[in-house]
């Protein structure tokens, strides 16, 4: 594997860099740092004006086909786009629900009509999304969801609970697995509904977090109502579109991630050296290997993603969110260690966390969203090494 751009990528690259030194400038200078992990509440106004000037400069949905408003960029453009958009301290994206999960699902599932109606919104970020698939009673086992839609006349009538719905605090819009055969169980008489969040049958209540700050929600159904032109695919057919979805999770943007690691890392070691913490014998070794295991972790997404043009395949994408979730879990514990009993003081007054804190307490979500790591192992056991099955446990009120 060549590791080195092309002519091409060196070009793009450029570009790519050049744009964001640009444009994180004035108002936008504010920005750079804004809603990293444990703080994604940070700043919403200017995140949402720093998309939409990303969208007018056609820097959002990069991957996506020039015919639907993209740069149609090569995965290694957009693991580029990713790259420099970390080097540079870009605020977190704020709509990574409608560019990286519905758009795609739209451009492959959606009639020509929804694609007009919300393509745009997405790329200009003038309308956020937000996913709503688990429930209390599903998550892991999302088949189990119990949100039901009933037809009335042109309209979907959903009633029902979600949770942990990231971002549904500012989301415009929802995309919503549920019930709409009555008599269905497990993944038939789902459909995939898209639901405006400003009505009158929609709450949507902040979960506060270990670190102080609200990044998902529960959303409750009450009376919800959604034209029926909103179902993507088939009526009862969702589980198909549900799963379509999930496999654009992760990819290319994992290797943005990375260098966001990579910069998590590089300072904990200067504060392991600063502190004389890294003259200690076993958080020397670990802190070594924690660089080695994410220098593998770089190689193998790189490998996983050379020769791939689209969602990379689901035993590559489960061994890269084990790797990356443990590793990065494991660095959030390291950093405790390193802080020693540092770890256990907040800052000054009003006790602000420190960003290691807040890391280590964030990255115990790692190894539970986008599929926890128990559901990867099985993922992997089952299907890639052609393991016995886990015995299946009835889901609570299944028949
Ligand atoms: C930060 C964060 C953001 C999220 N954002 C969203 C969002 O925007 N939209 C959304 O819909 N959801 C979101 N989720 C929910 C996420 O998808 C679920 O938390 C996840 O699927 C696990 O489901 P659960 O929490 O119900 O846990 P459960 O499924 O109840 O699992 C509990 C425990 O049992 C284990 N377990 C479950 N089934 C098995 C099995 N078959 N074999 C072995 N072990 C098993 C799990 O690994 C876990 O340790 C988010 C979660 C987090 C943490």
């Amino acid at each position: 594997m060549d590791l080195h751009d092309s002519p091409e990528d060196a070009a793009f690259r450029t570009e790519a860099r050049s744009w964001l030194e640009d444009n994180l400038t004035g108002e936008f200078s504010h920005a750079r740092g804004l809603g990293r992990m444990g703080l994604q509440h940070e700043g919403r106004q200017l995140r949402q004006a720093w998309e939409q000037r990303l969208g007018r400069d056609g820097w959002t949905c990069v991957g996506w086909p020039a015919e639907h408003g993209g740069r149609g960029a090569s995965v290694s453009q957009q693991v580029i786009w990713n790259e420099e958009y970390v080097e540079a301290d870009a605020p977190a994206r704020i709509n990574v629900m409608g560019e990286g999960l519905l758009g795609p699902t739209l451009i492959a599932y959606g009639t020509d009509e929804q694609q007009r109606r919300f393509l745009p919104g997405i790329r200009q970020g003038t309308e956020l999304w937000c996913q709503g698939y688990s429930e209390p009673d599903a998550g892991s086992d999302l088949a189990n969801v119990k949100t039901r839609a009933v037809r009335d006349g042109d309209e979907w009538v959903v009633t029902g609970q979600k949770v942990w719905t990231s971002y549904a605090q500012w989301a415009d819009w929802c995309f919503v697995v549920c019930r709409t055969d009555p008599g269905s169980s497990r993944h038939k008489g789902l459909s995939y509904l898209l639901v405006p969040m400003d009505q009158p049958g929609v709450e949507v209540r902040p979960i506060r977090q270990v670190t102080g700050t609200s990044e998902f929600n529960e959303v409750f159904f009450d009376g919800a109502r959604t034209t029926t032109d909103l179902v993507v695919g088939a009526v009862d057919d969702g589980w198909r579109v549900a799963l379509a979805t999930l496999a654009f999770e992760r990819g290319v943007g994992l290797l943005g991630d990375v260098v966001g690691f990579r910069k998590e890392l590089d300072h904990l070691l200067a504060l392991a050296r600063r502190t004389g913490r890294s003259r200690d014998p076993v958080l020397r070794q670990r802190l070594a290997d924690a660089w080695i295991r994410l220098s593998i972790l770089r190689m193998n997404t790189l490998r996983s993603l050379t020769g791939v043009d689209g969602p990379v395949a689901p035993p590559e994408a489960s061994i890269a969110k084990l790797f990356w979730a443990t590793w990065h879990r494991d660095l959030g514990e390291l950093a405790m260690d390193v802080l020693g009993a540092g770890a256990c003081v907040a800052e000054a007054f009003p006790y602000e966390l420190g960003d290691l804190q807040r890391m280590f307490l964030f990255s115990r979500a790692d190894t539970i969203y986008g599929g926890s790591n128990e559901i990867q192992h099985n993922i992997i056991g089952e299907r890639v090494l052609g393991l016995p099955p886990e015995p299946k446990v009835a889901a609570k009120g299944a028949p």
